[in-house]
C-alpha cells in the first residue's frame, strides 16, 4: 500500500474530505509534496506557523534541547530553562495582572485549564460564551463551543453554560453574581474573523468586574501578531483576566497556555492539591522552540509588516463574485454567496499550488491567515490566483 492508502486505512479520520496532500517539506511559506509540487501556504497550519515554517532558530533551539533534556518530570516539579524563560519573555510582553504561565499541550487543554481555575477562584459554575465561538474540542471546550450542531451528538456536555450572540446586549445582562466567567475571542476566528464590537467588549468588562466573573480572552489565534499588534486585546484597550494562548506560541510545537494573575493560579495548589496536572504541558522542546519563535518574531520586526501585507491583499481581493473581505491584520474571511462556491474556489487554488482553507462555522467564506513572514510577491501571486479562480470556476 502506498502513503495515501496508509493514509487512509490507518490514520483516523474526522473529515469526510481531508486535503490528503503527502507533504514532504515545508519552509517559510511554502509547502512541497511527494511530487515535488509547491503550495503556497496561506493558513500557516491555521495560525500557527506565524513566522514561517522551521524558522532557523526555531530549528537550531529544537537541536540545542534535544541535546540536552527531554521530558524529564511531570508539569511544574522541576526547574526547566525553557519553560522558566518563556514564561518570563511571555510575561514581559503581558499586563501586570498577567504574569503567571500555565502551559500546555493544545489550545483546548488552556481552554479547559481556565474553566477549571474560573471555578476554584470565584467559586460559581455558569458560564457565558458566545454563538460561533470555537475554544477546542475536548468537552469542557466543546461545552463552551458556540454552534449546536457541534454540540449536540456529544451531550451532556458541562451544565449551566449559556451562550449568547456576539454583541448582543443580554449577554452582558446575564453576567452575574453566579457567573464563574465570561469566554470570548477577541476576534472570532471560525465564524470566519468576525471581530466584536468595542463597546460590547468594554461593557462586558465592566460586568464582569463589577460581579466577580473573570474575563477570559482567547487569542489561540488571534495571537502572536496575527492581527497586526502581539495581541489583539491591545487593540480593544481591555485587559482579560485569563488569556488563552496556543497555535503560534509553540513555533510549530505542540503549546497551549492559560496565564493570569499568581494569586489565582496559586490556588490550583490548594483545595485540592496539584489541582491541575500534566505530563507533557510545557514540554522542554516546545518551550524552547515557541521562545525561539517568539524572539523572532519580535527581533525581526514581522509584526511591523502586517498592515502592508494586509493592504495589499485587501486591495488585490476585488471581484463581483466576492461578497465581503473581512480582514485582521493578516487574517482574513473571504466571503462568497455559498459555501458551494468557497469549495470550487479552494479547489481550484489547491490545483494551482496556492493552500487556502475554508471556516467551521462560516464554509462559504475563504481562510487566509497565512505566515506572517510571507513574501509580499508570494502574496500578490496567490491573490491573483484567487481572483483567476473566481473568474474559471462561478
Ligand atoms: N481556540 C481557538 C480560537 C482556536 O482557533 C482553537 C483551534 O483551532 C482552539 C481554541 C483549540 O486549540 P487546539 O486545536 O490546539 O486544541
Amino acid at each position: 500500500m502506498n502513503q495515501r492508502e496508509l493514509f487512509f486505512k490507518h490514520v483516523a479520520q474526522t473529515s469526510p474530505a481531508p486535503l490528503a496532500i503527502e507533504v514532504v517539506r515545508a519552509d517559510c511559506a511554502t509547502l512541497f509534496d511527494a511530487q515535488g509540487k509547491e503550495y503556497i501556504d496561506l493558513i500557516g497550519g491555521i495560525s500557527v506557523a506565524n513566522i514561517g515554517h522551521r524558522h532557523p532558530k526555531v530549528i537550531e533551539a529544537i537541536r540545542a534541547q534535544t541535546d540536552a533534556y527531554l521530558h524529564v518530570m511531570v508539569y511544574g516539579e522541576m526547574i526547566e530553562s525553557p519553560q522558566v524563560r518563556y514564561a518570563a519573555a511571555l510575561a514581559k510582553h503581558l499586563p501586570e495582572n498577567l504574569q503567571s504561565v500555565y502551559f500546555t499541550n493544545s489550545g483546548a487543554e488552556a481552554t479547559e485549564g481556565a474553566m477549571k481555575l474560573a471555578k476554584r477562584v470565584t467559586g460559581r459554575t455558569k458560564m457565558i460564551a458566545f454563538n460561533k465561538s470555537y475554544h477546542g474540542s475536548t468537552q469542557g471546550a466543546l461545552s463552551l463551543l458556540g454552534d449546536e450542531y457541534y454540540r449536540n451528538a456529544f451531550r451532556p456536555l458541562l451544565p449551566d453554560i449559556w451562550h449568547y450572540d456576539l454583541n448582543d446586549i443580554a449577554a452582558v445582562d446575564a453576567i452575574d453574581s453566579q457567573t464563574a466567567c465570561v469566554v470570548m475571542e477577541t476576534v472570532q476566528a471560525e465564524s470566519g474573523v468576525v471581530k466584536p464590537n468595542l463597546d460590547f467588549i468594554k461593557a462586558v468588562r465592566k460586568k464582569c468586574t463589577e460581579t466577580g466573573a473573570l474575563l477570559i480572552f482567547d487569542e489561540i489565534q488571534a495571537g502572536f501578531g496575527r492581527t497586526g499588534l502581539l495581541w489583539a486585546f491591545s487593540a480593544i484597550g481591555v485587559i482579560p483576566d485569563v488569556l488563552l494562548l496556543g497555535k503560534a506560541l509553540g513555533g510549530g510545537m505542540p503549546l497551549g497556555a492559560f496565564i493570569t494573575d499568581k494569586k489565582w493560579m496559586d490556588q490550583l495548589t490548594d483545595r485540592p492539591v496539584l489541582g491541575h496536572i500534566t505530563t507533557f504541558g510545557g514540554h522542554p522542546v516546545c518551550c524552547a522552540a515557541g521562545l525561539a519563535a517568539f524572539e523572532a518574531l519580535l527581533d525581526e520586526k514581522w509584526i511591523d509588516q502586517v498592515h502592508e501585507k494586509e493592504q495589499l491583499l485587501l486591495g488585490a481581493l476585488v471581484h463581483s463574485t466576492i461578497v465581503s473581505v473581512r480582514s485582521a491584520g493578516l487574517w482574513m474571511g473571504v466571503e462568497f454567496a455559498s459555501a458551494e462556491n468557497c469549495k470550487k474556489v479552494i479547489d481550484y487554488l489547491l490545483d494551482k499550488g496556492v493552500l487556502t482553507d475554508w471556516f467551521l462555522f462560516a464554509p462559504h467564506c475563504l481562510r487566509i491567515s497565512p505566515p506572517l513572514i510571507i513574501h509580499p510577491e508570494q502574496l500578490k501571486k496567490a491573490a491573483a490566483l484567487i481572483t483567476e479562480a473566481c473568474d474559471v470556476v462561478l
